[in-house]
């Protein structure tokens, strides 16, 4: 295939999770889980897959350097750091905000480190609005005689969503009886892609609060990596697992995390995958997945985001029960 590169060992396995789907009243062998967070690069996650065809897109260019853009706990940027690492390329992340105090940067931006990426803090902008100051980091590269390639925001362009085609397809060799793929929406490119290869019905995106048009950001995606158009309210997605937004922590996606991690022994990140998982249970509550329709829970990494996010991490380590001797 024309641009891809090989950045981790696929397929990535699917597993039941029989205790989980007993604590939410579902038969045990309704609820799976597609392990998209095990993966052999940089800590894994959903993004390895959309830069093997965004970084291949990169190289075909001739580019020493890949610039992106995130929130300072960006999975995506710290994955982009880490496929740079791998080929030997430079890599800029672009982050909204000042640089941390010294001793306060955590999670992602401790990896980020370590795989050798150098940071600019762009200062006040929404980190889906960055676009422009990456521009000028491109150009201010060129003037350094670098060849730098930018990725979007999420690596959410059409060519990165190829990689989530070919995730979807992944999955229906491994469950061809899903009626139910259960994935978080942030940029959009993983549910587009998924929306390509599996079909409108069978995809259920959990809106995290990233963008401001999630329906119209994947419908478009969609529609260009499927060569169809794709109608933004064919798409299921559910938008009650914001809550006060992107970057806190929502109440019931705490409790999900916990359901999950203490029957499954998975752990989620208040991000991403906890708001998932939280608005799987709703869809549970409410009818939109019932017993005996297999459902796919798509796990898409992010638990460094559970270490930089500091309610998230208050929270966990004060639910830890001392043990009294009886
Ligand atoms: C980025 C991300 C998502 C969302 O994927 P998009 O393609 O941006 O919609 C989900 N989970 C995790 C852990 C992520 O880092």
């Amino acid at each position: 295939m024309p641009g891809k590169i090989t950045l981790s060992a696929w397929p990535t396995p699917v597993e039941p999770m029989p205790r989980l789907a007993a604590a939410l009243g579902l038969d045990a062998d309704d609820l799976w889980i597609k392990r998209d967070d095990l993966m052999g690069l940089g800590g894994g996650g959903n993004k390895v897959r959309k830069l093997e065809w965004t970084v291949g897109e990169a190289l075909e260019a001739g580019a020493d350097t890949l610039v992106t853009v995130g929130a300072a706990q960006s999975n995506h940027a710290r994955l982009t750091a880490a496929a740079g690492a791998r080929l030997g390329l430079g890599t800029v992340l672009v982050f909204p905000g000042k640089e941390p105090e010294a001793g306060s940067g955590t999670g992602n931006l401790v990896l980020d480190g370590l795989f050798g990426a150098r940071v600019v803090w762009a200062g006040d902008a929404e980190p889906a609005e960055l676009a422009g100051a990456a521009e000028d980091v491109c150009v201010q590269l060129r003037r350094e005689g670098a060849r730098p390639h930018l990725i979007p925001f999420g690596g959410s362009s059409a060519t990165g969503a190829r990689g989530y085609v070919e995730g979807g397809e992944e999955l229906r060799t491994q469950l061809p009886d899903a009626a139910h793929v259960v994935v978080a929406l942030g940029s959009g490119g993983t549910m587009a892609g998924l929306v390509a290869a599996l079909g409108e019905e069978r995809v259920l995106g959990v809106h995290c609060g990233a963008v401001t048009e999630p329906a119209a950001i994947v419908a478009d995606l969609a529609g260009a990596v499927a060569r169809r158009a794709v109608a933004p309210e064919a798409l299921r997605i559910r938008t009650d697992q914001v809550g006060a937004g992107y970057a806190t922590l929502h109440e019931p996606v705490l409790e999900a995390m916990r359901t999950a991690a203490a029957t499954e022994g998975i752990a989620l990140d208040p991000t991403y995958t906890g708001r998932a998982m939280a608005g799987l249970v709703a869809a549970v509550r409410d009818g939109g997945i019932r017993r005996g329709e297999r459902t796919v829970f798509l796990h898409t990494g992010g638990l460094p985001g559970l270490f930089g996010h500091a309610e998230a991490v208050r929270r966990s380590v004060a639910a830890l029960r001392p043990y009294e001797r009886s």
